[in-house]
């Protein structure tokens, strides 16, 4: 099953947080180090964790760097980045859930997991606070599992293993044809249910309605690739809110650059073979 991404992207954050000196320390605890038992799997993986990878990705590189290359250096400054700083604040309960088993119908739910990125649109600091507002209107929660700050902090919000509120009436159209989910009959089906929301902050001349602005800064996109070399979500399942958006109001994460991003992710060697 693919859920085992869940405990390798569990077990690279336990190790990244451990050999950050705990960083979280000052917000919240940090996440739970257990899993639900239905999501325990037996065959997890050998794969290396957070701290492992790095140092194996630094061997694999050429030593003397004799060309000068562009690439040559943009591996070894990514080789030898240390694991991006990451903050634990996790939002209040009230914004997030648990992932359903069956749909609203009864229907058992198979669906693999995808990553949804998003832009925060008002600073970090902003969208932290109103996640970690309790709020009690099914209308009013709302939630990532990540947020990446201009620094290039990873602010872990909503435990992979829950479901977070972060797009409303969307649908993945992927290899395996439309995914969707209806939890609640109150609302339209989602992608929620088997989504990994990472949210962007936004540039200060992001801050409104436009359709584009400066973008994100290398710190982000470095700090996005880490994160989903953590899991095991391929290329083709990684997507944007724009993209499953059903209501036509969402553009984010807008003036992204997915070609470099990609490029970033695929030279890490954990995400050989899940390009499909
Ligand atoms: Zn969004």
């Amino acid at each position: 099953m693919a859920r085992r991404w869940i405990w390798i992207g569990l077990i690279g954050l336990v190790v990244a947080l451990l050999s950050a000196g705990l960083a979280a320390a000052r917000v919240a605890p940090p996440l739970p180090p257990q899993l639900p038992s239905q999501l325990i799997v037996s065959h997890l993986s050998p794969i290396q964790t957070t701290a492992e990878t790095s140092l194996q990705f630094l061997k694999s590189l050429p030593s003397g760097d004799s060309d000068g290359t562009s690439a040559a250096k943009a591996d070894l400054q990514l080789a030898q980045a240390a694991p991006p700083r990451q903050v634990t604040a996790l939002a209040d309960p009230s914004n997030y859930g648990d992932r359903y088993a069956t749909d609203i119908d009864g229907r058992v739910l198979h669906n693999d997991f995808i990553a949804v990125l998003h832009e925060t649109v008002g600073s970090a600091q902003s969208a932290i606070n109103l996640f970690r507002t309790h709020h009690p209107r099914d209308q009013d929660q709302v939630s990532y599992h990540a947020l990446i700050g201009r620094d290039g902090t990873i602010y872990y919000i909503v435990p992979p293993e829950k479901r977070a509120f972060g797009a409303g009436n969307s649908v993945f159209n992927g290899p395996n044809g439309p995914e969707t989910v209806r939890t609640n009959a109150a609302f339209p089906p989602s992608v929620n249910n088997f989504a990994y929301h990472v949210s962007l902050e936004t540039p200060g001349d992001g801050m409104n309605n436009r359709r584009s602005h400066s973008g994100y800064t290398p710190a982000q996109y470095a700090s996005l690739a880490w994160l989903l070399a953590q899991t095991t979500i391929p290329d083709s399942r990684i997507t944007t809110h724009q993209a499953v958006d059903r209501s036509g109001s969402r553009m984010d994460p807008r003036s992204f650059n997915g070609q470099g991003f990609f490029a970033l992710l695929r030279r890490y060697p954990t995400r050989s073979g899940l390009s499909g």
